[in-house]
């Protein structure tokens, strides 16, 4: 029997269940990966990710090219390609990673609909999250959770599969033109391309994780808030399109503090999949229906200097920086700028989630609305909209203490001493001349009164 394995973000070969279970079972195996304009060019394109994934199927390639087999490239309407793939391969399955995404959902049983008339198998299997079946994951009277901490607990102790071995040898068919994976000049989105971008690929991946594992988690309790010691381990674009496998990730992890605190962040990923899946309306709207009326800003010159960074708060300003050069943000940093952007210009948590997504390596619909619908308090485990409303000068003092996140980012303030870095406003004026920064000159005075919007936020919040 022939089988198509159908890769689309679980780019890797090691513990990929839909791989191994082709090769186990099947005479013939045909792995693909299918281009389409969605996926290029949709709502949510980003330069910085479609450069990421070109570098993610190079690698691929390479990695099934040394078990003996190819990744076929095809472009198109994927039932429409499965399907003629199927017919030149004389195939009678496709095999693929269950994925969660509301997108996903309906593509997968749209393509399902059409290959079961063809007669051809459409087999999921997991791979994409820890847990096979996250949909069991229910609270005592049966619904799905909407609080992080108790999904958290039954989710540590839900049954886990084995991980899967690395087929060493793939049966592969020979008498096929592969296709070739478009060059990343060809599919970039204008403009948005980061200069400092970390390499795509399964094998990036590993020797990341590898690093990681070795010298950065057993201090991650301790240190993951620290802005510039940027002590968190990047994983997340390579998770993002599953060059690496949670699972696997999972069976790895030393026994320590930092690995359990660690843990639990993947667990969040678990959480906002499951979430935006039995929510799929979270993707356009607030998830508290009672916030839906709230009447947000939609202006684009106060969007704009947040873009550029250049609210004239430093933290706030370092962190879209960093967004921009790197296509990464620390979590701190993400968090810090969506309260900024929501409740300091009351601008709609919507713009912030397009922009992230068009910029990060890591942009991932359920992990980006989620945080954002949490950071602007409209979305699942809620809290009191005054424990998300951070004070950006206070952010900046205890999480970049030292204030070298705002130097490496905000050159213009490398010299303003540390007492006024984090409102560099304050300074006297000769202490702005003497450090090379006259505000509104060399740096913008700031655009908001967090005093002001923070009170404002909250009566908006209380007017609904
Ligand atoms: P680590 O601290 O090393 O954590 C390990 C992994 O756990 C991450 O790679 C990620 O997969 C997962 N994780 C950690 N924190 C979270 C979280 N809060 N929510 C979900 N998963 C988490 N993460 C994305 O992967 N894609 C996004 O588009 C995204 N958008 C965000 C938007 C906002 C407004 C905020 C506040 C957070 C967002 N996050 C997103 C979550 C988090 O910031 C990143 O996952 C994390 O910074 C990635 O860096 P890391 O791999 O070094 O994380």
């Amino acid at each position: 029997m022939t089988i198509i394995v159908w890769f689309r973000n679980d780019l890797r070969v090691h513990d990929h269940p839909a791989l191994a279970e082709a090769v186990a079972t099947g005479d013939v195996v045909v792995p693909v990966f299918i281009m389409n304009n969605r996926l290029l060019g949709g709502n949510h394109a980003s330069s910085n990710r479609n450069r990421f994934l070109v570098e993610c199927l190079k690698d691929l390639k390479v990695n099934l090219q040394k078990a003996g087999a190819d990744l076929i490239i095809r472009e198109g309407e994927p039932a429409h390609v499965l399907n003629e793939l199927a017919i030149a391969t004389e195939a009678t399955a496709v095999y693929y990673t269950a994925d969660y995404s509301p997108y996903a959902v309906t593509r997968d049983s749209a393509v399902q609909q059409e290959l079961t008339q063809k007669n051809i198998e459409f087999t999921a299997l997991p791979g994409r999250l820890a847990i096979d079946d996250i949909n069991s994951i229910k609270t005592k009277s049966g619904t799905f959770h909407k609080v992080f901490t108790p999904f958290w607990r039954v989710w540590q102790t839900a049954e886990r599969r084995k991980v899967v071995d690395t087929p060493q040898s793939i049966p592969f068919v020979k008498s096929i033109e592969p296709g070739s994976i478009p060059r990343f000049e060809d599919i970039a989105v204008a403009g948005d391309l980061s200069p400092e971008v970390l390499k795509g690929g399964e094998t990036s991946a590993r020797k990341r994780l590898e690093d990681w594992l070795a010298n950065g988690i057993e201090s991650y309790d301790l240190n993951h808030n620290d802005m510039a010691a940027d002590a968190t381990s990047h994983l997340s674009p390579y998770l993002h399109f599953g060059c690496l496998s949670v699972r696997e990730i999972e069976s790895m992890l030393p026994d320590n503090d930092g690995a359990r605190a660690w843990h639990r962040q993947l667990a969040w990923r678990e959480f906002y999949n499951y979430t935006l899946f039995h929510h799929p309306s979270n993707a356009t709207k607030e998830f508290q229906e009672r916030y839906r009326n709230l009447v947000w800003s939609q202006d684009p010159d106060d969007l704009k200097k947040w873009q550029d960074g250049l609210t004239g708060y430093p933290i706030v300003d370092a962190a879209m920086r960093q967004l921009r050069q790197t296509g990464w943000m620390h979590n701190r940093a993400r968090l810090i700028v969506g309260s900024f952007l929501t409740k300091d210009l009351w601008l709609d948590w919507r713009l912030g989630e397009q922009y992230f997504m068009r910029m990060l390596l890591d942009g991932d619909e359920a992990n980006n609305n989620g945080n954002w619908q949490w950071i602007a308090s409209v979305g699942v485990d809620p809290a009191p909209v005054f424990r998300r409303l951070y004070n950006p000068a206070s952010q900046a003092k205890n999480y970049d203490s030292t204030g070298a996140y705002i130097r490496r980012y905000v050159p213009e303030l490398k010299n303003v001493p540390d007492q006024y870095l984090a409102e560099p406003h304050l300074m006297p004026p000769d202490i702005q001349k003497e450090s090379g920064c006259v505000i509104s000159v060399d740096y913008p005075a700031p655009m908001v009164d967090h005093k002001t919007a923070r009170l404002a936020a909250l009566e908006h919040f209380r007017s609904v």
